[in-house]
């Protein structure tokens, strides 16, 4: 009995010093995610302010979709001024319609959903793996098998009679979705796939770059990204055909001509400002050392909580190798009960620790849009804490 008592169990402070422990010793404060400018910076924002270029159209612009598309490891890169725009004119491009469906987790920012609404379709919102975050591959196999099926070359919801015409993964704090099996599912039912890779610039599965894996793929900046433009996002793709029509929609889709304005469509005006793309340029030239630090970041933190009872680190799936954007810790579900305290003390103690985010099902403009049983998602929306996760967190010599 008496070893039984002396069983370790679940802390609230024991975690917290854990954390603590985790992070450089001199950090008072740890922000959830804060920027780093230490490259640069400067030196670009003041040539671009001397060119005069600071709007729309300037050669920070081209330079940062070059640098763009090699680190994504696709053929073309085109700016934009959010992550969010980013989806919008994916989805658009990948012909999706008002009144289609669109496949997307349940877990994720809202902007993923939003995007499908600005085309007038309707989320239809999917599990989450209990390793990856990420779409469940298998289990929406499962979902499709039960509510799909072909017709003509595409794929009804046979409970609302709209189309399934697209699917969203999204690489949930830089972790990869596991993409072959999802990429296979989509073949078999004939629907576009668009990865939301706006978390894990820099992450790769079975050695391609995430946003690589699709023919569309959208990207942000935002000033809590792996690297930031201020705001801003990119569309990434292969097929030059998609990537033109990508830089038309989102530049008003004015006819290239010296000085007529002729629109050929109602485009967008999503094009990211010159000044944004030049801080863009100098955060891109040190991605591989934000790489690096987030990664020893991400060890410290696995260490630390390494011989814990009753939570765990949310670690990069086997197949993949992630950005560590966001560090994350689940706690076991029978301590879930315990999450608000513990979010308490840790912001007490300076560390930034937040929930994720409320599942889009439970939001009020998408609580009637279709989705399958969302076991998974809902377990890891009670369980979940963020951890600071910014560059300057790292460990020294870690980047
Ligand atoms: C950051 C983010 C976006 C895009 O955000 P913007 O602020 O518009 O750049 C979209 N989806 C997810 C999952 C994100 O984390």
């Amino acid at each position: 009995m008496a070893q039984a008592r002396l069983k370790p169990v679940f802390d609230i402070d024991r975690t917290v010093d854990a954390l603590r422990r985790a992070l450089p010793a001199d950090a008072a404060r740890a922000p959830l995610h804060e920027p780093r400018f230490a490259g640069r910076e400067w030196d670009y924002l003041k040539e671009c302010l001397a060119s005069s270029f600071v709007s729309s159209v300037g050669a920070f612009v081209t330079r940062f979709e070059q640098q763009m598309a090699e680190a994504a490891g696709t053929a073309r890169a085109i700016a934009v001024v959010n992550g969010t725009a980013a989806l919008h004119v994916c989805l658009l491009l990948a012909g999706v319609r008002t009144e289609d469906e669109v496949l997307a987790p349940a877990l994720t920012f809202v902007a993923t959903a939003n995007a499908i609404r600005y085309c007038g379709a309707l989320p239809h919102f999917v599990d989450a793996d209990a390793v990856t975050l990420g779409v469940d591959p298998e289990r929406l196999a499962d979902h499709l098998r039960a509510v799909g099926e072909r017709r003509g070359g595409e794929t009804i919801n046979r409970r609302t009679g709209r189309r399934i015409a697209a699917i969203v993964p999204m690489h949930t704090f830089g972790h990869p979705v596991d993409m072959e099996p999802l990429l296979a599912l989509a073949e078999e039912w004939g629907l576009f796939v668009i990865e939301d890779a706006t978390e894990s610039l820099g992450s790769r599965y079975k050695g391609r770059p995430t946003g690589a894996w699709s023919r569309l793929a959208a990207f942000s900046f935002n000033g809590n990204k792996i690297i930031t433009t201020g705001g801003g996002g990119a569309i990434t793709t292969d097929d030059e055909r998609l990537a033109q029509a990508a830089k038309h929609l989102t530049t008003t889709a004015k006819l290239p001509h010296p000085w007529a304005f002729v629109h050929d469509q109602v485009g967008f005006n999503y094009r990211m400002p010159n000044l944004n793309a030049a801080l863009g340029c100098a955060q891109l030239e040190q991605l591989a050392e934000f790489l690096a630090a987030k990664r020893a970041l991400a060890e410290r933190y696995r260490e630390a909580l390494a011989d814990l009872p009753g939570v765990s680190f949310v670690a990069e799936p086997p197949f993949a190798r992630s950005n560590y954007w966001l560090n994350a810790l689940l706690l076991d579900e029978r301590h879930a009960g315990e999450r608000e305290g513990l979010l308490q003390r840790c912001n007490e103690a300076g560390l930034a620790c937040r929930p994720a985010w409320t599942l889009m099902h439970r939001l009020p403009m998408y609580r009637d849009c279709p989705r399958m049983d969302l076991p998974v998602a809902e377990s890891i929306e009670r369980r979940l804490v963020n951890l600071p996760s910014g560059v300057g967190l790292a460990p020294a010599g870690g980047g």
